[in-house]
């Protein structure tokens, strides 16, 4: 399997041109190529000679994701699953800032990707880990998703300027799991050379790893933390995320702590809205109590039901009725109506479809 190019590293290709016969500075005409490009393989790099073309070619996979579906939403969220080489899927979710997609530019777009085939961290509502944990990805694969998508809408950005300005790590996995693939990623994507999309426009979402939470403290980038918490009390979150029983909530507060200690930038706390389980009015003075303590701003989320699993989304008066009662505790608290209900938009939901599907293909 050849070495994808995407998380070459400037001083790495650099080497590689002077083992290769080549002159240096084709190191950043090619890396430009790559990062800023939106182009879909070698052909397309118009300065490189087709002789080096040939050699890059013969030495790095242009691209470690391969896309085997597209889903928009009506309300112009997209949906990506990619294939990876040893067959496996992962997906990414495309959330435009505004409507205005279709017609001009709107702003914002911001990336959720994922970070592992999988989860192991097995949620109860989530499809993400409903079959396990497979893999982690390599930074090439947490790359790609963001410069394939890039290269997918290059007619609809103009002047040079990016499609995608934020980056959610949200999607497939436990991104602080998979730690060190993932900070390669992301100093990648947030260099000069590369996509530049600046780090405090960079979210990475995290179960509640406690340990992992305090080293992302000390690496120097001004990453912005969110914490999936769907619970608001260690009774809740022990019945739904079992991460919680072996770091309950007063570990993970004091984590969260130590991370604001060092870095700028508020905390998100996200709260997966599930009829029955956490969306009591009960829940709402312990999440007042943790938002204050924490400085954190809530996003409630309602739930999209997953297949084979029985939790519903709370109807709309309930969803109201919580982040009303949240408001006037004085929390920083909003309703994310979930973009993309009609589009598997749970995360690892159209993943488990098309595996199904093509499984039964082949049998
Ligand atoms: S919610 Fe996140 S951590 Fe929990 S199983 Fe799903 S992907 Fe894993």
């Amino acid at each position: 399997m050849l070495p994808p190019i995407s998380s070459q590293k400037p001083d790495e290709l650099a080497s590689w041109l002077v083992e290769a016969g080549e002159p240096v500075y084709r190191a950043d005409q090619i890396l430009r190529w790559v990062h800023k490009g939106s182009i879909c393989d070698w052909s397309q790099m118009g300065n490189i000679p087709d002789g080096l073309k040939s050699k890059l070619s013969s030495s790095f996979t242009f691209s470690s994701v391969k896309l085997v579906r597209k889903q928009g939403g009506v309300d112009t969220t997209i949906k990506f699953l990619w294939k990876l080489s040893d067959g496996q899927y992962v997906e990414s979710v495309l959330i435009p800032a505004s409507p205005s997609f279709y017609g001009e530019a709107s702003d914002r777009h911001t990336l959720c990707v994922s970070t592992q085939v999988g989860c192991a961290y097995g949620c109860k509502f989530c499809a993400s880990g409903l079959e396990g944990f497979k893999r982690n990805l390599k930074p090439s694969e947490v790359i790609d998703q963001v410069l394939s998508v890039e290269a997918l809408f290059k007619e609809r950005v103009s002047n040079g300027r990016r499609l995608i300005t934020n980056l959610v790590i949200m999607g497939m996995g436990e991104p602080l799991a998979n730690y060190d693939n993932l900070l390669d990623a992301l100093n990648i994507l947030n260099s000069t050379w590369s996509a530049n999309i600046g780090a405090r426009k960079i979210t990475i979402s995290t179960s509640g790893l406690v340990p992992q939470i305090i080293k992302l403290s000390d690496q120097p980038k001004q990453y912005r933390l969110a914490i999936s918490l769907h619970g608001a009390t260690d009774g809740v979150r022990n019945k739904i995320m079992p991460i919680n029983r072996k770091y309950p909530l007063s570990k993970l507060s004091d984590a969260v702590e130590i991370y604001q200690s060092k870095k700028k930038g508020s905390i998100t706390l996200e709260y997966i809205l599930i009829e029955g389980i956490n969306d009591g009015i009960d829940q709402v003075p312990h999440l007042a109590i943790l938002s204050e303590r924490l400085r954190a701003k809530v996003n409630i989320i309602p739930y999209n039901s997953v297949e084979g699993l029985g939790y519903q989304r709370p109807s709309i008066t309930s969803q109201e009725c919580f982040v009303r009662a949240l408001i006037d505790k004085g929390v920083r608290a909003t309703l994310r109506r979930e973009k993309g209900h009609d589009i598997d938009a749970a995360c690892g939901q159209l993943r488990l479809k098309v595996e199904k599907k093509l499984d039964s293909k082949e049998n």
